[in-house]
């Protein structure tokens, strides 16, 4: 494979970008702030590819961070929001799509009432003021290194970009964002992932005052992170103390399993919050769950939510089209974590061979590759002290070399319905010779 070097068109595209926008990018792990170099201005994608703006094309490991199971450009899914596209863009009125849509959701989740909204965010800002809503109290509970969006709230000890660009660092001191007050941040409670004896403590001290417990069943925001039994269990237990059990499954959902990791894992959450495949790779958020609890929402009850765009006629065409597809083809999960486990494998084995510390944590269609040696990683702390230069020097191996890795130590990467062995075996000779190049 030849190298790529030419990034002409790019520079040029983020040199006015950051005279009119932030960073230069609308959303901050775009930037390649941890991995350097100029970020790769995208032209279009298909199946399993992005094309860049200088003509380069790359097997894509991030698929639009989630979004993308069922590979870029999918043509049921393209027709179905053409078909939409035809009828108009938004009504600012109910419309029949969104029925279909909170039907699909409730028959494949369990779930008994779904509300869609537009982002991930969303989702988690709404199931939390809907937790306390319904129990009167105020303080959250959330892990160190999750991610749930960027609400207040919510940037408190949090994973993703938050790790990436605080120099690598994870905040000891909450808040994790500048503007947001002390006082909000202060309701925020945080513990450790995977570890049950610091939840079921913070339970006994403080549970009476805790309206929910929201996690990621499957982390993927501090780079895969996954659950022990004996946490799922202690997370359970949160709710015999009247706690809202709350599975941020915006990453997750429909990617684990048709019901996510709920399904895949067993859980029992009261609540879910959705984003990503949901819409199809339109922007759709949506929670849902028990309807003793949802009936709390705006107009049935007396916690508000609203939204001009939610349940937008284009969004819910693609999200309904991506749910039918992969509803249609059960297969599908076993393919992708065949892929995975063997894109895992070849990693670890290319890594050995050029005497490279490598640890891989992967589960169904997600995966990272942490540059450090390690028995197990299960949470942030653990895989906090991976070599990010040597990540960086293989992420640009890989990138000249025609691969899209994540452009984070500390994210998953996806795979997607379109990637085949032909996108395996480029991928592995990459790695292999990233990794290679990385140690000499
Ligand atoms: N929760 C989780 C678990 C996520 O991974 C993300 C986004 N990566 C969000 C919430 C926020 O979603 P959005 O970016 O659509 O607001």
């Amino acid at each position: 494979m030849t190298t790529q070097a030419a990034t002409t068109q790019s520079e040029a595209l983020f040199s006015r970008a950051r005279a009119v926008t932030p960073g230069g990018v609308n959303s901050p792990v775009r930037a390649f702030k941890s991995v350097g170099g100029v970020p790769r201005f995208i032209a279009s994608a298909q199946g399993a590819y992005l094309t860049d703006v200088d003509g380069h094309r790359y097997v894509d490991y991030v698929g639009s961070w989630g979004p993308m199971i069922l590979g870029h450009n999918h043509p049921a899914v393209r027709e179905a929001i053409a078909g939409a596209l035809l009828t108009g863009t938004s009504f600012g009125a109910p419309s029949p799509r969104e029925v279909e849509l909170a039907e699909l959701v409730t028959e494949l989740t369990g779930a008994e009432r779904v509300r869609f909204v537009n982002s991930g965010t969303e989702a988690t800002m709404s199931a939390l003021r809907l937790a306390r809503g319904v129990t009167g109290r105020k303080f959250i509970v959330k892990f160190r290194g999750n991610y749930h969006g960027h609400a207040d709230g919510l940037l408190v000890e949090a994973g993703s970009g938050l790790l990436t660009n605080a120099e690598g660092q994870l905040g000891a001191a909450a808040p994790s964002s500048a503007g947001v007050p002390e006082e909000y941040a202060s309701l925020t409670l945080v513990s450790e992932y995977n570890d049950p004896a610091a939840l079921d403590r913070l339970m006994a001290e403080r549970g009476h005052e805790i309206a929910a417990v929201i996690f990621e069943p499957v982390v993927g925001n501090a780079g895969v992170l996954i659950p022990t039994p004996a946490f799922l269990a202690a997370l359970h237990r949160v709710k015999d103390a009247g706690v809202v059990l709350i599975a941020d499954e915006v990453m997750t959902g429909f990617r684990l399993s048709l019901n996510g990791a709920t399904g895949l894992l067993g859980l029992q959450p009261d609540l879910r919050c959705w984003g990503k495949i949901i819409g199809g790779g339109l922007p759709v958020g949506a929670y849902g769950g028990r309807a003793d609890l949802m009936d709390f929402v705006s107009p049935q009850g007396p916690v508000y939510q609203a939204g001009t765009l939610s349940g937008n006629p284009l969004a819910m065409a693609a999200g309904l089209a991506t749910l039918k597809e992969l509803q249609a083809n059960p297969g599908l999960y076993t393919q992708l974590e065949t892929y995975t486990g063997q894109l895992a494998e070849g990693l670890k084995d290319s890594a050995r061979a050029a005497g490279l510390p490598l640890t891989v944590n992967h589960i169904g269609s997600m995966l990272t590759a942490f540059f450090i040696g390690a028995p197990d990683i299960r949470t942030y702390t653990q895989a906090a002290p991976s070599d990010t230069k040597a990540f960086a020097a293989w992420f640009q191996g890989l990138l000249g070399r025609g691969v899209y890795w994540a452009p984070s130590q500390f994210e998953s990467i996806f795979i997607s319905a379109a990637h085949t062995d032909t996108e395996l075996n480029a991928t592995l000779e990459a790695a292999q010779a990233a990794f290679q190049e990385v140690n000499s």
